[in-house]
């Protein structure tokens, strides 16, 4: 069997890895990079493979990072099956159209600023090629509902495990029987936290593996416990209460929202809270919602002793209303407190939270909530590292905004999580570690070689292959 890493090895976004047995070729995940504008486009541009050459795709999960290229890789003449679990095949649809408009508004938009004769590349794909991907989904449930092997040829099968990091993401197993032997090989995509609302644990494989391709984003570090985000939020929500401020979250529209409404709805259900307007202004947000609610199978018990055994769903309770139209948006962002929005981007870089930071950034009554990962040169990033004046638009605003920042939920494993998967896998020879900053990769290598000196690690680069 033989491996090529071609996206996410030694970063963070792109996630494909191409593995071939015999003449099968075997496709995990089709990420888009993300990042800087023009280098991240410059690698989008074009498949490091031929399309029509991959023998099957599998999908971990439904993170565009993930999921983001496989409009571009039916364009290119892919025409097998796409597996993933029947959540993801879902959400990945929403969020391939979703990158679609993005691309779409951002063409449209720097067309209108080009000065003359300056070539503007067209969108990488349209909303119909997002759709014409999606028909090749193949959903298929995890394997703790079958037990079963999944067929891909005569000779490689897979199975899925719950990964836990949002909903369907699922960790694969795949063997295939060559000459020397059958070879078992696991994939974990994003691996999820241990404690986080609605989904499972990461689920441990049953079968002895021999290769282990891992995450590793947090592999330097350990998080907070998940359990002090109830208090935080309810010192932020009195506040805001009794000083009829407005609490503005930049959150992301898959993961992060779903969450939030749950631990809000379960601390509102407990009478921790008081009662103060919630709104989630963001139409992705909340198409996403109604496919998580329509997964329950996938919910973990928590959840169901919670909200499904009483006939309830964790996504809808009298304090919180969905916007959809830019007009409820709009007098949303003219509104005074006391109320909190939760809208996307989750880094405020698009979408309409921009429209309500630009209103309330420079409001002392404001609470600006940041809840997940900044990207550098972000505005998120900006806020929550303190500077002022920020740009919004085409304006320069001081943050006088009281910013919090709630960093108790994460969607990845941390040291910790990562190194106990690693401890539970049986029979592992070799693994590689991805999905990671080197620094981050390389303090993971450190910690695993202190604690399985055996192990063969290895931190591959863009387009390195190997032999397993
Ligand atoms: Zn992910």
């Amino acid at each position: 069997m033989r491996i090529t890493f071609f996206g996410a090895a030694q970063n963070v976004t792109g996630s494909k890895h191409l593995i071939e047995s015999g003449g099968f070729r075997l496709l995990l995940d089709c990420g888009l990079h993300q990042g800087k504008r023009f280098d991240a486009d410059a690698l989008n541009r074009t498949l490091p493979f031929s399309a029509g050459d991959v023998s099957a795709t599998i999908l971990s999960h439904a993170h565009a990072d993930h999921c983001g290229m496989l409009p571009l890789l039916v364009k290119n003449g892919y025409r097998n099956k796409i597996f993933a679990t029947p959540a993801t095949a879902a959400i990945a649809r929403l969020i391939m159209l979703d990158s679609a408009k993005i691309q779409l508004h951002d063409y449209l938009n720097m067309q209108k600023r080009a000065v003359a004769d300056t070539k503007i590349l067209p969108p990488l794909y349209s909303a119909e090629d997002a759709e014409e991907a999606a028909r090749y989904f193949a959903p298929l449930p995890y394997a703790h509902a079958t037990h079963a092997w999944q067929p891909l040829d005569q000779r490689c099968r897979f199975k899925f495990y719950d990964a836990g990091h949002i909903l369907g993401s699922a960790v694969t197993v795949v063997q295939c029987d060559e000459p020397g032997g059958t070879t078992t090989l696991a994939y974990t995509g994003d691996l999820g936290n241990t404690h986080v609302p609605l989904l499972h644990e990461p689920e441990i494989i049953a079968e002895p593996v021999d290769t282990l391709i891992i995450e590793c984003t947090y592999g330097n570090k350990n998080h907070r416990p998940i359990a002090e985000i109830a208090d935080h939020l309810k010192e932020i929500i009195r506040d805001a209460v009794q000083n009829k401020r407005k609490i503005i979250i930049p959150a992301f529209a898959l993961g992060r929202t779903q969450e939030l409404i749950y631990i809000l709805h379960k601390l509102y259900h407990q009478g921790e809270i008081p009662v103060i307007p919630i709104y989630l202004d963001s139409p992705l947000a909340s198409d996403i919602t109604n496919v998580y609610a329509s997964h329950q199978e996938d919910f973990d018990q928590d959840t169901w002793t919670d909200f499904i055994s009483r006939n309830e769903s964790p996504f809808s309770f009298q304090n919180l209303r969905t916007l959809q139209t830019v007009e409820e948006s709009k007098a949303l962002v003219a509104a005074s407190g006391p109320f909190m929005v939760i809208a996307s981007s989750g880094m405020a870089e698009g979408g309409r939270i921009v429209d309500h930071l630009e209103r309330g950034v420079s409001d002392p009554n404001t609470i600006i909530m940041i809840t997940g990962y900044q990207a550098e040169n972000t505005l998120g990033r900006k806020l929550q590292d303190g500077i002022t004046p920020v740009r919004i638009y085409d304006r320069t605003y001081d943050v006088r905004a009281r910013v919090v920042i709630v960093d108790e939920l994460s969607a990845h494993a941390d040291q910790r999580g990562l190194l106990a998967y690693v401890s539970r896998t049986k029979n592992l020879q070799k693994i590689f570690l991805v999905h990671s900053e080197l620094p981050q990769a390389m303090a993971f290598k450190e910690i695993l070689t202190q604690h399985f000196p055996a192990l063969d690690i290895t931190i591959p680069a863009v387009g390195q292959s190997f032999e397993v």
